[in-house]
């Protein structure tokens, strides 16, 4: 392996990763990858934590954070993930920038492939390479995300009291994230691609029967509308082909997550989903790789509930290596 530079806004810079075998690697630099890396490195294993794609995960992309335990001003999304960057560093996690491009888990120690970097050997791998939220692909959304456009209703709902909103979706995503804005937004306006919903006949009721829940059916977003923050939308009905523009507050786009398990398809066992799947804590069905927050939880997805589990994980890693006389 080449040298491996610390990198990334959590400052230190660690040098070298080195070419032996690593006890623990951790993939993913969100919540649950730096919270497992905390963990590790103060139980001496001088973890080394690959960022990934987007580093700094789902909260590098979020604004205020206020449902963050110990925050009670809130704090930024990115300034949270600086601050356990910086923690994890303090004891000693070394960074490596990119991402793995390939795995090789079929035996012990794990090989992996780090783009730039060469290959990574491990005892134990921590997989915590979370889930991106699908997005509609259009080049307004990098530039709104975190200004009036949002993925995270439970996040980002309270900033939008009084306002006009819109959900876009079919499905249990969009049915829940609707029903909890209603209780922040003035209205909010469901629109999907079609004129049946995806949702659970439950989850579908309860937001047709909201006074504060409009549907838009058969239509597309073509545009979001607003330079610094959202101010509408632009609608194109796929019956009819008539264009509508809507002044909005904000909109939340529910239409699924994917989680960032590919390399690993074939090696671990996933649900239909792609989501791995995790038994006795974060134990995978390979022994000693574990997995850590939105790639193994597709139902509360929270930035505390990701650091629990990256916390687990670090746990459940030190004492496989200690049983395995490490
Ligand atoms: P989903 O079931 O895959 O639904 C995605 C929705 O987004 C569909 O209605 C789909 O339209 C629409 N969509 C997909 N791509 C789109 C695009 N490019 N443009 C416009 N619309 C698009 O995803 P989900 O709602 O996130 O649910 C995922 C899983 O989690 C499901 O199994 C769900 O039951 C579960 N879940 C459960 C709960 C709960 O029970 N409390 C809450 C949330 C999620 P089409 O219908 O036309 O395909």
């Amino acid at each position: 392996m080449t040298a491996a530079e610390a990198t990334g806004r959590g400052g230190a810079r660690s040098g070298a990763a080195g070419d032996t075998t690593r006890d623990v690697v951790i993939l993913g630099s969100g919540c649950a990858g730096l919270t497992a890396a905390i963990y590790a490195a103060r139980a001496s294993l001088k973890p080394l934590l690959v960022d990934g794609h987007e580093a700094g995960g789902q909260l590098g992309l979020t604004t205020d954070v206020e449902n963050y335990p110990g925050f009670p001003e809130g704090i930024l999304g990115p300034q949270l993930i600086d601050r356990m960057r910086q923690q994890a560093a303090r004891f000693g996690t070394d960074y490596l920038g990119g991402a793995a491009t390939a795995a090789d888990l079929s035996r012990r120690p794990f090989r992996l492939t780090v783009g730039g970097h060469g290959d990574v050997l491990t005892r134990t791998l921590i997989i915590a390479s979370g889930a991106s939220a699908r997005l509609l692909g259009l080049e307004s959304e990098k530039r709104l995300l975190g200004h009036g456009l949002s993925t995270c209703a439970t996040c980002d709902g309270f900033f939008f009291r009084g306002k006009e909103i819109a959900v876009i979706g079919g499905g249990d995503s969009a049915m829940e994230e609707g029903t909890f804005l209603t209780k922040f937004a003035a209205r909010v306006t469901i629109v999907h691609r079609r004129d049946t919903l995806r949702a659970s006949k439950i989850m579908q009721e309860r937001a047709r029967q909201n006074p504060y829940i409009a549907f838009v059916w058969d239509s597309v977003v073509e545009e979001i509308l607003g330079k610094e923050r959202v101010e509408g939308i632009r609608l194109r009905n796929l019956r009819t082909g008539r264009v509508s523009e809507t002044r909005l507050d904000g909109v939340f786009v529910a239409i699924g997550h994917i989680p960032n398990t590919r390399i690993f398809e074939g090696q671990i066992d996933l649900d239909k989903a792609g989501y791995i799947i995790t038994r006795d804590g974060t134990r995978t069905s390979v022994p000693g790789v574990f997995a850590a927050g939105d790639c193994q939880d597709h139902v509360y997805r929270q930035a505390v509930t990701a650091a629990g589990s990256g916390c687990m994980a670090a746990m459940d890693a030190e004492r496989f290596l200690e049983a395995q006389g490490h």
